[in-house]
């Protein structure tokens, strides 16, 4: 065994130990291609357990810049970073953490929905920690078009929300929200303790591991919300909306 294969092995022994994932598991993550939408608090917690399970291919959209204000949460970045390109600083804290896996970062908002169509032809499975309802609706529509999988992730104060949408099993994210909700200031910022990010973004991540590994019941129809004051975990059943112009869209898209 060479030098390099020794070390990886060493990296991940502790979890090809576990019966779901053993070598040929490992060898699945190793070969996934995943694609964060957003390098911010939920991807803080979310790429960096990719990361350090192994995920081979780790894609990072984000055109914001690292503020001191991100810094409560998104533990990507560290002081010496403001100014700089969230994607940017997240590629080179992963790639400083794990140097044996493929880090390419997107510091530019995707123009169109096709240019998002094109890079999710990229990727096996997408983690949205986007924070904002336009993009999701964006991601949905072209995950749906493209049938890929994705997890969704939201937060708010002590609060946070995840559901995973596989096309062609079960609801979309337009078929949990028909329409764009309003926001009562979209620019205004909401308040939120790294904490919340930090249990979302894993439970994404979580998910993400279970769909590349073929194992385990994914959050598919399941909307999981989280209260962290009262240290709750409630799941609400979500149903696939017969009238739901994004389903039947994807209806009329090849498998
Ligand atoms: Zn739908």
């Amino acid at each position: 065994m060479s030098h390099a294969k020794k070390e990886s092995f060493e990296r991940y022994k502790r979890q090809m130990l576990i019966p779901e994932i053993q070598e040929s598991g490992q060898e699945k993550i190793r070969n996934a291609k995943v694609l964060m939408i957003g390098a911010g608090g939920l991807a803080s917690a979310a790429a960096f357990y990719l990361a350090a399970a192994g995920v081979g291919n780790i894609g990072i959209a984000d055109d914001d810049k690292v503020e001191m204000s991100n810094l409560n949460r998104q533990i990507l970045h560290d002081p010496g970073r403001i100014s700089a390109l969230k994607a940017v600083s997240a590629k080179q804290t992963l790639e400083r953490f794990n140097p044996e896996i493929q880090i390419r970062a997107y510091p530019e908002r995707f123009q169109t929905q096709g240019e998002l169509i094109r890079i999710l032809g990229d990727y096996d499975l997408v983690v949205d920690c986007s924070d904002n309802y336009p993009t999701r609706f964006a991601l949905n529509d072209a995950c749906i078009q493209t049938r890929k999988p994705w997890v969704h992730g939201a937060v708010y104060g002590f609060e946070g929300q995840a559901m995973t949408f596989v096309p062609g099993q079960g609801p979309c994210y337009r078929c949990l929200y028909p329409s764009l909700p309003s926001e009562s200031s979209p620019d205004a910022p909401v308040g939120v303790i790294g904490v919340s990010p930090g249990i979302i973004g894993m439970i994404q991540a979580a998910e993400a591991l279970k769909y590349l590994l073929g194992k385990g019941n994914l959050l598919i129809g399941r909307l999981l919300f989280v209260d962290l004051l009262e240290m709750s975990f409630s799941e609400f059943t979500v149903h696939r909306n017969d009238a739901c112009p994004s389903c039947r869209v994807g209806k009329h898209c090849p498998p």
